[in-house]
C-alpha cells in the first residue's frame, strides 16, 4: 500500500544522499592529491630559479599533471551526470560496429606504436541497438585505452563487435598483466584501482570503468571482464539489439 510506497521512497532518497555524499567525499580526496602536487612543483620551480634545467623538468611534470587532472575534471562531470541520468536523454538506433571503429581509432592516438590496437572483427553483422552514439563509443575506447595500458609494449589489442542472438557483444581483449578475482569485484567501483602508482602513470583515473558501467546500464546492457593473472584480460559489453533488427528471415 501507500505507507509501503513512501518508506521504499525514502530508502531510495536515503541511498541517493549516501551515494551522493560518498563521492563527493572521493572527489575531494582524488583532487587534493594532483593539486598539492601542482603547489609543491610551483614552489620547486621558485625555488629553482637559478637551475633552468630542472625549471624546465618541473615544468614538464606541471604539464603532464595539469593534462591528468583535466581528464580527471572532465570524467567527475560525465560520471556525476551520468549517476543523476541525464545524459541518455535521446535513444536513437545506433551502429555499435561503427562506434567501435571510432573508439579504436581514438584509441589508437594513445598507443602510438607500442601496442597494435587491431581493427574491430565482425562488422559486416546486424550491430544496431538503441542507445548514444558518443557514450557507446566512450564505453568501448575506455576499455581500449585500459587494455593497451595495462599490457607491456608491443602486444596485441584485439576488439571484437557480433550479433548473438538478440544481443550486440563488443569484446576488448588483451595479453597483459590480468586482474586477480578479489580485484575483478572492485575494479567498476569508481577511484578504485589495483596498482595505484601504475594507474597515476599511466594517466588514468580510477573512473574509466565506473564510467563504463554507468553507460552500459544506462543502455540496458551488462559488461563482464574474464581474466587470469599474467595472461590478459576480455571486457565484454552486451547491448539488447534494437527491436526488429534480428536475423532470422521469415519470422511473422
Ligand atoms: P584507471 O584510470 O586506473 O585505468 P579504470 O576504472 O579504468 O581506472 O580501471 C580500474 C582499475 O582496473 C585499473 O586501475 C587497473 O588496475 C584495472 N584494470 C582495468 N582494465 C584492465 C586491464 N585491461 N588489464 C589489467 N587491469 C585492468
Amino acid at each position: 500500500g501507500l505507507a509501503l510506497i513512501l518508506v521504499d521512497d525514502r530508502t531510495q532518497a536515503r541511498r541517493v544522499e549516501e551515494v551522493r555524499r560518498d563521492f563527493v567525499v572521493n572527489v575531494s580526496h582524488e583532487l587534493k592529491t594532483p593539486v598539492g602536487g601542482l603547489a609543491l612543483l610551483a614552489e620547486a620551480i621558485a625555488g629553482a630559479a637559478d637551475d633552468p634545467d630542472a625549471v624546465s623538468r618541473f615544468a614538464g611534470r606541471m604539464k603532464v599533471e595539469t593534462e591528468r587532472l583535466t581528464r580527471l575534471v572532465a570524467e567527475i562531470v560525465d560520471l556525476s551526470r551520468l549517476q543523476a541520468g541525464d545524459l541518455l536523454a535521446d535513444m536513437v538506433v545506433v551502429d555499435v560496429g561503427a562506434c567501435a571503429e571510432e573508439a579504436v581509432d581514438q584509441a589508437r592516438v594513445v598507443a602510438g606504436a607500442r601496442t597494435v590496437v587491431a581493427a574491430p572483427a565482425g562488422r559486416p553483422e546486424n550491430l544496431r541497438i538503441y542507445g548514444d552514439h558518443d557514450l557507446v563509443t566512450t564505453a568501448i575506447r575506455n576499455l581500449v585505452t585500459n587494455a593497451i595500458a595495462y599490457s607491456d609494449d608491443k602486444t596485441r589489442v584485439g576488439v571484437v563487435t557480433r550479433r548473438v542472438d538478440d544481443l550486440v557483444e563488443v569484446s576488448v581483449s588483451d595479453q597483459g598483466r590480468g586482474i586477480s578475482a578479489q580485484d575483478q569485484e572492485r575494479i567498476f567501483e569508481r577511484f578504485y584501482r589495483v596498482d595505484p602508482a601504475r594507474s597515476r602513470r599511466t594517466g588514468g583515473t580510477g573512473l574509466g570503468l565506473s564510467i563504463v558501467k554507468h553507460i552500459i546500464a544506462g543502455h540496458g546492457g551488462s559488461v563482464s571482464v574474464w581474466s587470469e593473472e599474467g595472461q590478459g584480460s576480455t571486457f565484454t559489453l552486451r547491448f539488447p539489439a534494437a527491436v526488429g533488427e534480428t536475423r532470422a528471415v521469415g519470422t511473422p
